[in-house]
């Protein structure tokens, strides 16, 4: 069962909700041609095109297949950036439905299609109708699955070829009700490291261990010290993940093998407690190793820093939710997650704030509640009108004139 469908009471949304089909349709064009991050050819195409054609002047190739629609008005000082992302994920789409992937084993399981054509349809009503007084800098970045494309799009001069006074994102998630807007205010998405440690033992015959130097046994306690991390180093109140989502080690009951290797996720929501995190599980498996007799290197790669949004943006941000929405469908402080999001580097940069919009808690492929990555997860065409609708307000405010 779906849930009902949420009455929303607002002009704005009443607008955008005249056009919504328009766009249902270029989302549903997006998810049924997923691409792949960096490859977003197709889609950034038809997003280019569509800009083009009301009126934005259009740049591409920042971070290779970004695109870039600017809208300057009046002499207004104030400059915005609205951020989507447009790629898919390597998942084989099981929802079964008409819209569903043509690509084997790519599909938009995240919502970037939605996202995209929520940013596309604001564009259209924001160049048709909304008043305002300064420069629009809407961002369709390629690659956030784990890629950094707004981290390259940084690299390629985004924010000196088009500086923002603030950024806003917008991220779907099931579970909650449809087009209800969720905010938080300082950290709200994790930092994601990728960890490999090797263990270097001597191999032996598995009948006489103590001829050889055994990465196995070595690895096992070092998977439970790492536990320890979190339990003992990390403040109580404080969030911290250490998973290690790979142990691979030998291929033979009777023999010790001489390597082993462990692949850890790591995620914090505090920068200090990012740089405890990597202390402490490098000097734990160096020690550990070196009181088994084997050596242990570790490879430590930073992947996304954590997403901290900003106190006056995500009040400025709030106040636009509840404009638009009504306070009751506005959670005002929701809860940090772990997972994360390369948004966090434009913070780290230009304040701004990153939401979430409910995709719904109907169950069933299409609608609500399945969660993204997910091979039964859709995105919730509900929310093309009010996700279009929260943009455009967002602007007519930012850039009152
Ligand atoms: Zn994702
Ligand atoms: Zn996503």
């Amino acid at each position: 069962m779906n849930a009902p469908r949420e009455a929303f009471a607002n002009n704005v949304i009443e607008a955008l909700q005249a056009q919504a089909d328009e766009f249902i349709a270029v989302r549903r064009d997006i998810h049924k041609h997923p691409e792949m991050g960096y490859k977003e050819y197709r889609t950034s195409d038809l997003v280019a095109e569509q800009l083009q054609k009301w009126g934005y002047q259009v740049t591409r190739g920042l971070g290779g297949t970004g695109v870039v629609g600017q809208l300057r008005r009046g002499d207004g000082p104030r400059t915005l950036g609205l951020r989507a992302d447009m790629d898919a994920l390597p998942i084989e789409e099981a929802t079964g439905l008409p819209h569903a992937s043509c690509h084997a084993g790519i599909m938009h399981a995240c919502g970037h299609d939605g996202h995209t054509a929520m940013l596309l349809a604001a564009a259209k009503h924001i160049a048709a109708h909304v008043q305002f007084s300064g420069t629009l800098n809407l961002i369709f970045q390629p690659a956030e699955e784990g890629l950094g494309g707004a981290k390259k799009m940084m690299e390629d001069g985004l924010f000196t070829q088009f500086p923002c006074d603030a950024v806003f994102a917008m991220h779907n998630m099931p579970g909650h009700p449809q087009g209800h807007l969720v905010l938080r205010d300082g950290p709200m998405m994790a930092s994601s490291d990728y960890v490999t440690i090797t263990l270097d033992g001597k191999g032996g015959h598995g009948a006489m261990p103590h001829q050889a130097a055994d990465p196995v046994v070595a690895g096992s306690a070092i998977v439970l010290g790492l536990q320890s991390i979190v339990a003992r180093n990390v403040d109580p109140q404080e969030t911290a993940v250490i998973t290690v989502g790979a142990f691979n080690a030998g291929v033979a009951n009777n023999v010790i093998p001489q390597t082993a290797t462990l692949s850890l996720s790591v995620r914090a929501l505090n920068p200090q407690v990012r740089e405890l995190l990597e202390k402490r599980i490098t000097e734990l498996a160096h020690a550990q190793a070196q009181s088994y007799g084997v050596r242990a290197q570790v490879e430590y790669k930073r992947g996304y820093p954590v997403l901290v949004n900003h106190m006056s943006e995500t009040d400025f941000a709030r106040h636009v939710a509840e404009e638009l929405v009504g306070a009751q469908r506005v959670t005002r402080q929701g809860k940090a997650l772990t997972g994360s999001e390369d948004f966090a580097f434009f913070l780290e940069k230009v304040p701004g704030c990153y939401l979430l919009i409910g995709n719904g808690t109907g169950e069933g492929a299409g609608h609500g509640a399945c969660m993204v990555h997910n091979p039964g997860y859709d995105f919730n065409d509900e929310n093309v009108a009010v996700g279009s609708a929260y943009w455009s307000l967002l602007v007519e405010r930012f850039l009152k004139d």
